[in-house]
């Protein structure tokens, strides 16, 4: 029986290499459901390529468009974020890849868990608004979360085999961004068209932008906390440009454990759909001789100061990671748009983190809740 596979955010750019990686392995996977939020386009022609069972497309005022374009097949399409929520729960599906961005992950990752479905996680958001949740859950539900995040992939591909050996520290690696090396001074009248530029990696416009701020890191430190149950102590960031080394395990015999390869999404994604079984590809391969100089450096958190609000945010637990992560989104969106400068984004979130009530306990309702308020507050603090 093939694996029946969900994407959620099936047009961007995790979704549509998750396509690539499932139209290679057509003898071991079959796609279920598609969604998109609103390239209708893309999300017909990767229907009619893959026929799922369902499509769901996020913006209402699309559905007729869609639902014409696919008529003919034997395809239901659904409309609206009640559907995105729901669909996950479709009886046939045996894992649940969250490709979508930021918040919108939450509530259909939850509902996901609850309806027994393994979740290949990309969307780190999740783990960072409501970790502690979305964890209990899944050991409650008994299904597995496997990271589709480059480094947080090769941290669970260092563990395996190792369950009865402790953590002494994972050691996350970051490639600096386009900003590298750059001060404040530099950073101040930076566009998005120089933050958008990337050095290695082709991602989506909010995670791009995370990366040049630092602020990628500090979601993904959270996500690894979640997702190994570790303290933040426990959590390490080094700045490695290459990005050949995706991450690495210190255990308490003092030896490093660490997972390499060429900068490509599909190995990760690959590695979390087939899992446990390592399946052939024929991805480039790395070799030595072209990198003959892997480097390492501290980040520059002086400059950079999205990853030590994360670490604090980390250590204040709670709904503070929640109250980061909204303020970020807006403050993401607001530079997108030119409306705030670069290192503006930094003000917004240390602002929210002051000034929303903190709950120490928070249920579902709290995060919702918190994540509501965050981001009026950094609206307002923008306009
Ligand atoms: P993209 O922006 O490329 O794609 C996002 C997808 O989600 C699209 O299908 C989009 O639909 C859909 N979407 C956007 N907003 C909403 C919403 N509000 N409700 C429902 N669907 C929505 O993002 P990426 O693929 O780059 O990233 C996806 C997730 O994976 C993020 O959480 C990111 O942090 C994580 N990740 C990404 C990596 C990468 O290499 N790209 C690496 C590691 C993690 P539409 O196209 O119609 O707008
Ligand atoms: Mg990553």
């Amino acid at each position: 029986m093939k694996k029946k596979i969900a994407i959620l955010g099936s047009t961007g750019s995790i979704g549509t290499q998750a396509l690539d990686v499932i139209a290679a392995n057509n003898d071991i996977f079959e796609v279920e459901v598609l969604t998109a939020q609103s390239n209708a386009d893309l999300l017909i022609e990767q229907a009619v390529k893959f026929k799922p069972n369902v499509v769901v497309i996020g913006e209402e005022m699309l559905y007729d468009k869609v639902n014409a374009a696919l008529d003919s097949l034997d395809i239901k399409v659904y409309c609206g974020q009640k559907s995105l929520a729901s669909v996950v729960e479709n009886e046939s599906i045996h894992t649940v890849l969250t490709a979508l961005v930021g918040y919108s992950g939450l509530i259909p990752t939850i509902n996901a868990i609850k309806a027994g479905k393994h979740i290949a996680l990309a969307n780190k958001e999740t783990l960072v608004v409501a970790g502690e949740i979305v964890t209990k859950l899944a050991i409650e539900h008994k299904v597995d979360i496997l990271p589709v995040d480059s480094e947080h992939s090769a941290i669970f591909q260092c563990l395996v085999g190792e369950y009865i050996n402790p953590i002494e520290k994972i050691i996350l690696t970051a490639s600096g961004g386009p900003f590298r090396g750059k001060d404040k001074e530099f950073l101040k009248s930076v566009k998005k068209e120089q933050a958008l530029k990337h050095p290695n990696w082709d991602m989506g416009a909010k995670i791009t932008i995370d990366s040049a701020s630092m602020m990628n890191k500090g979601l993904e430190v959270i996500e690894a906390k979640w997702l190994f149950d570790l303290k933040a102590e426990q959590i390490e960031v080094i700045v490695h440009p290459q990005s050949i080394v995706h991450s690495l395990v210190q255990f308490e015999d003092g030896s490093i454990k660490a997972q390499l390869g060429l900068p490509d999404m599909k190995l990760p994604i690959q590695y979390a759909l087939g899992f446990p079984k390592r399946l052939k590809s024929d991805f480039p391969r790395f070799d030595f001789t072209n990198y003959p100089n892997l480097t390492f450096e501290k980040p520059d958190l002086e400059t950079f100061r999205n990853l030590g609000l994360a670490f604090e945010a980390l250590s204040k637990g709670g709904n503070m990671p929640c109250i980061l992560n909204a303020a970020n989104e807006v403050a993401v969106d607001a530079f997108l748009k030119d409306r705030i400068g670069f290192l503006e984004m930094s003000d917004i979130i240390a602002y929210c983190m002051q000034t929303i009530n903190f709950v120490e306990k928070p249920s579902l309702e709290d995060y919702i809740e918190t994540d509501k308020s965050t981001r009026q507050a950094a609206l307002n603090k923008i306009k």
